[in-house]
């Protein structure tokens, strides 16, 4: 599919640093309990970092215990792309921001979190970026 923004590899490459590039642009997965907001309770909206979509709010953050910020729901729910991820031998649901593609997490269902949804984003620190709410 054709997103909004769409950039060549190369630039992607230039404006993300390396580890931003590995998740967003390599689907690969930060460290549990290494991200900078895995417990982060500021209230405001998490975007893209890749391209400053605004994907997530602190309204739907909860604690997972699964070392990765976790979401019940997206702000909007065409702010991401769910795809099937049948890597690593298993068969997954990836998130992506449905504006420019980047990888951002994957969404697991039933797990008995006792959240609206019972779904978990389970979304890369280093894929977003947090703006805090004013006053
Ligand atoms: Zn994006």
């Amino acid at each position: 599919m054709a997103y909004d923004v769409e950039k060549p590899d190369e630039q992607w490459r230039a404006e993300l640093s390396p580890g931003e590039y590995a998740v967003l642009r390599k689907a690969a997965t930060e460290p549990a309990f290494t991200g900078e907001y895995t417990d982060t309770k500021t209230r405001g909206v998490y975007s893209c970092r890749a391209c400053g979509a605004d994907l997530f709010t602190s309204e739907t953050k909860f604690e997972s215990h699964c070392g990765w910020p976790s979401f019940f729901d997206p702000k909007d729910t065409d702010a991401v792309e769910l795809i099937e991820d049948r890597s690593h031998g298993m068969v997954r649901t990836e998130v992506r921001c449905a504006r420019c593609g980047s990888h951002l997490g994957h969404v697991f269902a039933g797990e008995g979190y006792p959240t609206p949804t019972d779904q978990r984003y389970c979304i890369n620190s280093i894929a977003l970026r947090l703006a805090p709410e004013q006053g």
